[in-house]
């Protein structure tokens, strides 16, 4: 008998299962309001608001300004602790840096870095000056970098030595607007490559007092590109008055509690790395991990054994990384500090949620948003049952929908429970982004009246919660049916042997389209046309024949971007011979 069969469709939580009382519980949903959450920030002196103010000052210069904001854990061992106080002079001095440059507000400043400390001290430090931060992932090669410098209109380039040997120097000269490079881990000698600033000597030169730039929430502040799964990325800017937005979720979804130990895993080249990695931690004064190391399972484990972490923000890729590696590798240790997992990227398997269980003693939380919306906007929260295999339920502030778009291109609101449709917000919230680059129509076309479309397609059960049911683009239509991947991809999850699924739909002259599968498969378990023919009869017997896959390929790995995200267009483009598109996110191996 499957294990998975007699598993139950909620995990309900008790007590027990909360070590401290959730931040969010039924009265704080009822009573939330905007005004009151804005009432718990501090606002910029003499009004407005800026982000880095949130983060840091006001802790710098509080009670907290000796409590370790970031701990910082290097590649090769080593660790350092960087306290509020410390953050603080840090990014004082690069802002001073900034305005020595004539650097000013609004002016874009990139940075192109693996995670070490000089990455956050640039970003806060540009926050500070009001210019608008624009991380980008330090494994993008020379031609990605070029293209979001030249979109992004880049001024400043704070990136590494080594990065701009390999990717930066042979791209620089074509970027127009490119004023300054100034180059992490030179030490104090300026003029390491000629052309370029060395960071150190930069900030030896600056001042360790700064006035923030008097920014108000409708000022920018960052610019992100979007992972690229569905197509070229765009780039999606966010304001000041985001940091509300991001310190209600760091409240609420994450359920930040003031003597937290708190790890995102994603890298600030991500909205979630910059929004969850950087500013929601800082925002409610917890102690922030920063590894500057790739995944490596073991590693992992011992991050968030020995450094007590008790909030752990991940992504459902990681899950299925570790599930790989087995549930006896996370089984060999134990972890009394953690007390909160929670998932963001992708749709996140009930197996993944299940395995939170039996790895961990507690369930994973699924959440949903985009590098479009700035911060979390669906939620499986602490005080909530779980339903694995959905996102959770829309936090206070947000209110979601599920529409139809008609002939006429039209909107109509769907009230049943368990209808598909796509998933709409009601535009509005705090950290919702404010345009796409350079794309003023294709902005305007996501919104419709008061609502922003997501292009995620989506259903809502009769308690409110949400279930993802594919991106609109990645949708299949098969003999009348419409056919999510991620039910699929699920079910095929569900077997042993699966570790990766990543489903499409493939031109078909009668049924319009048929489902193909593509499996990656746990270690111990070899391709055969044997295992083939059991995955066809295990997903049928689940999914329906009219559901299941008629066909299934066996990879080594599924093609993903760099951000961890199934590519499915990727999938369709290789199985039908026609051109792949934008790829600048793929991951390298893929
Ligand atoms: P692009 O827009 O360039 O194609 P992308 O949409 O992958 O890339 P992101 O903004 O990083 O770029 O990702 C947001 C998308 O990721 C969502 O629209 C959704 O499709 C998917 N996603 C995020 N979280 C979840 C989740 N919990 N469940 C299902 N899907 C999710
Ligand atoms: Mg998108």
């Amino acid at each position: 008998m499957n294990v998975a069969a007699v598993r139950p469709a909620v995990i309900a939580k008790t007590p027990a299962d909360q070590r401290v009382v959730p931040n969010l519980r039924d009265a704080e949903r009822r009573s939330f309001s905007w005004p009151a959450m804005r009432a718990e920030l501090d606002g910029l002196p003499g009004g407005g608001i800026n982000i880095a103010w949130e983060t840091v000052e006001r802790h710098a210069r509080g009670a907290r300004r000796e409590r370790v904001a970031l701990r910082w854990l290097g590649r090769t061992g080593g660790r350092r602790d960087i306290t509020y106080a410390e953050l603080s002079r840090a990014s004082n001095r690069f802002a001073n840096a900034l305005r020595g440059l004539g650097i000013g507000k609004g002016d874009r400043v990139f940075v192109l870095s693996e995670r070490v400390p000089e990455l956050y001290f640039t970003a806060l430090g540009t926050l500070k000056n009001g210019s608008v931060l624009s991380p980008l992932f330090s494994a993008f090669g020379p031609e990605p970098i070029r293209t979001r410098l030249t979109l992004g209109d880049a001024k400043v380039l704070v990136t590494t030595e080594g990065l701009y040997r390999k990717k930066v120097a042979s791209i620089a000269a074509g970027v127009p607007t490119l004023q300054h490079v100034v180059l992490i881990g030179t030490g104090q000698g300026t003029g390491a490559i000629e052309g370029t600033l060395g960071f150190d000597a930069l900030l030896a030169g600056a001042g360790e007092e700064f006035e923030i730039e008097r920014t108000v929430e409708e000022d920018p502040a960052l610019l992100h590109f979007t992972s690229g799964t569905t197509g070229t990325p765009k780039g999606a800017l966010h304001v000041h008055g985001a940091a509300l937005m991001h310190y209600m979720t760091g409240k609420y979804a994450l359920d930040l509690h003031a003597e937290d130990v708190f790890w995102c895993t994603a890298d600030p080249g991500w909205v979630t790395g910059t929004s969850y990695g950087i500013i929601a931690p800082l925002l409610h004064g917890v102690t922030s991990i920063i590894d500057e190391a790739d995944f490596d399972a073991q590693r992992w484990y011992e991050i968030l054994a020995t450094q007590a972490v008790s909030v752990w923000y991940t992504a459902p890729t990681a899950i299925r990384m570790l599930m790989k590696a087995g549930v006896e590798l996370a089984r060999a240790r134990r972890y009394p500090a953690l007390r909160f997992i929670a998932s963001v990227g992708e749709p996140l398997n009930p197996e993944a949620v299940w395995w939170g269980q039996e790895a961990f003693g507690m369930p994973i939380h699924d959440n949903w948003w985009q590098t479009e919306t700035g911060g979390i906007m669906i939620a499986n929260t602490p005080d909530m049952d779980i339903k694995p295999g959905s996102m959770g339920r829309p936090l206070p502030g947000v209110q979601a929908c599920i529409v139809h778009r008609d002939a006429a291109g039209g909107i109509a609101v769907v009230d049943e429970s368990n209808v598909e449709g796509e998933l709409a917000l009601k535009a509005g919230w705090p950290s919702m982004f404010r345009g796409y680059l350079h794309q003023e129509e294709r902005y305007r076309k996501c919104f419709l009246g008061d609502l922003y479309l997501t292009g995620d397609l989506a259903k809502r059960d009769r308690d409110g919660y949400y279930w993802f049911v594919g991106r609109a683009d990645d949708v299949i239509k098969s003999a009348g049916h419409l056919i999510g991947p991620f039910e699929v991809e699920s079910a095929l999850m569900e077997h042993p042997a699966v570790a990766e699924a990543g489903v499409i739909g493939k031109p078909d002259p009668v049924s319009g389209e048929t489902v193909k599968a593509f499996v990656s498969l746990h270690a111990g378990h070899e391709p055969s046309e044997e295992l083939k023919l059991t995955l066809l009869g295990f997903a049928r017997k689940r999914l329906g024949a009219a559901v299941a896959p008629k066909e299934i390929d066996f990879l080594a790995t599924l093609p993903r971007t760099r951000s961890g995200k199934i590519m499915r267009r990727l999938l369709k483009a290789r199985e039908l011979g026609l051109p792949e598109g934008d790829t600048s996110t793929l991951e390298a191996s893929a």
